[in-house]
């Protein structure tokens, strides 16, 4: 059971920290110093805006309710949310969100908002609570300075490899409120297509969604392979095709080695932090898909500015409670431990 409700006089003590994916969030209720309480996972109907904030309202009204006892509004209690898609941080201004979910069940249901989406603003009049909003690759990177290289290192980056490819980066310990495309660094003149309407992004190559697409070319499969745990299992099979998948993998994990070898140049960084799907991006996982992906990231120091190809890359999985617990993060760095 969580801790007791502290005073109704006292500042934001509590923050939700909500992940919005595709057709579902997650959300944590964390105490202002980052421990997780409670967790819960909700379905959204469909990515339409106002379904969006009826949920996030929901699920913050249901999460506080049932663990602490508090009804809300309450001061006590703060939000932060995560969403893949570029955000204005200092009013949590969505400025573009489009994707086109991997999971075969969502086949067919791509969504894209349009127009910029105030989200904070309308999160915190649907709930009364201070709401903060920000990009999901500076939501992990929060994550990973309380609790990951953080704690060793002032200046990191994180790359996501998700349905598509992005990330955060922190320098002096300030995370850097600034245009983090990593997915969309070209390394191939003339490449392949990417959602962003150029060729040759990171994201062409590297993302879920492209190594779903890459592994159906290459076995001469009608479409792309329903979802990427598939495509890991063709890697195991031993024949031609297998071979063939697992150059796929090798090709990702050397199109997000080439970003990371870019940014390290740029900004003589001691560490950077993968996360991905365990079976793709950790050889730890014994999957010959992870082995492969492994063997292309290590291309990178031969692309790197001499002085940094010493630099420490390491690859975690992405658990499910992960993003919500970073946006939650989000939360208590700038509505409590501010605050208090
Ligand atoms: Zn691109």
């Amino acid at each position: 059971m969580a801790a007791p409700p502290s005073t109704p006089e006292a500042g934001p003590t509590f923050a939700v920290g909500i992940e919005i994916l595709p057709y579902q969030l997650v959300a944590v209720l964390l105490d202002s110093s980052g421990g997780k309480l409670g967790m819960r996972r909700w379905p959204i109907v469909d990515m339409e805006t106002a379904t969006v904030i009826d949920q996030v309202a929901t699920a913050t009204v249901e999460l506080v309710g049932t663990t602490l006892g508090i009804p809300l509004p309450d001061p006590r209690i703060t939000i932060g949310v995560q969403i893949g898609g570029p955000v204005s941080t200092k009013d949590g201004v969505v400025l573009a969100y489009a994707n086109h979910p991997t999971d075969s069940l969502y086949a067919g249901r791509d969504y894209h908002w349009r127009e910029p989406v105030p989200l904070a603003d309308l999160i915190r009049r649907e709930t009364g609570c201070p709401t903060v909003v920000e990009n999901d690759g500076a939501a992990f990177a929060t994550l990973e300075k309380h609790y990951g290289v953080g704690q060793e290192t002032s200046s990191f980056a994180v790359v996501l490899v998700r349905d598509g490819v992005g990330g955060g980066i922190f320098l002096n310990n300030r995370l850097m409120t600034i245009p983090f495309e990593f997915g969309h660094i070209k390394v191939q003149p003339e490449g392949r297509w990417c959602v962003s309407g150029d060729r040759g992004c990171i994201d062409a190559y590297a993302g879920r969604r492209a190594v779903r697409a890459i592994a159906g070319e290459v076995i001469g499969a009608e479409s792309d392979l329903e979802s990427i745990e598939a495509a890991i299992a063709v890697c195991e099979e031993g024949d031609i095709e297998a071979r063939q998948v697992i150059a796929a993998f090798r090709q990702a994990g050397a199109a997000v080695g080439h970003g990371i070898a870019t940014v390290l140049s740029l900004f003589g960084l001691s560490h950077m932090v993968i996360y991905g799907l365990r079976e793709m991006v950790d050889p730890r996982s014994g999957r010959k898909a992870a082995e492969a992906f492994a063997a292309g990231l290590n291309s990178f120091p031969s692309l790197t500015y001499p002085l940094y190809r010493s630099a420490q890359v390491i690859t975690r999985a992405m658990d499910v409670a992960d993003g919500a617990q970073a946006a939650g993060l989000v939360a208590v760095d700038r509505l409590i431990r501010t605050c208090n």
